[in-house]
């Protein structure tokens, strides 16, 4: 993982799978933002979806399982979240996809 930081926003970045960890503090700025996650999310989606595959992934900070989320407006994007800290992992192009929709179903698909 690196990190990446776009003006205050910090998220980490997969090297190999180009997947994005976002932490609970970070992501809502983040999805309110799709100029921020343009500059962030540059790795196509065929990288991403290489992911799908994997079902078990672990939250870097607390190392429990993360469960997959499929927000019910954008049902090609399945993220995860950390059921402890709220931390969410999206695979490459899954958060530019998830902020094409507009703010107000972004925040009810997120808190849903
Ligand atoms: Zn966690």
């Amino acid at each position: 993982m690196k990190t990446i930081g776009v003006d205050d926003l910090h998220v980490d970045q997969c090297h190999r799978c180009g997947g994005l960890w976002i932490n609970a503090t970070s992501k809502e700025q983040l999805l309110a933002d799709p100029k921020a996650v343009k500059t962030i999310d540059t790795n196509p989606s065929a990288m991403g979806k290489r992911q799908d595959n994997i079902t078990e992934i672990k939250c870097p900070l607390d190392h429990s399982v993360m469960i997959r989320m499929c927000p019910p407006q954008k049902k090609q994007v399945h993220y995860e979240s950390c059921t402890i800290c709220g931390g969410m992992f999206f695979d490459a192009g899954e958060l530019r996809e998830m902020t094409k929709v507009s703010l107000g179903q972004r925040l009810r698909s997120l808190l849903g």
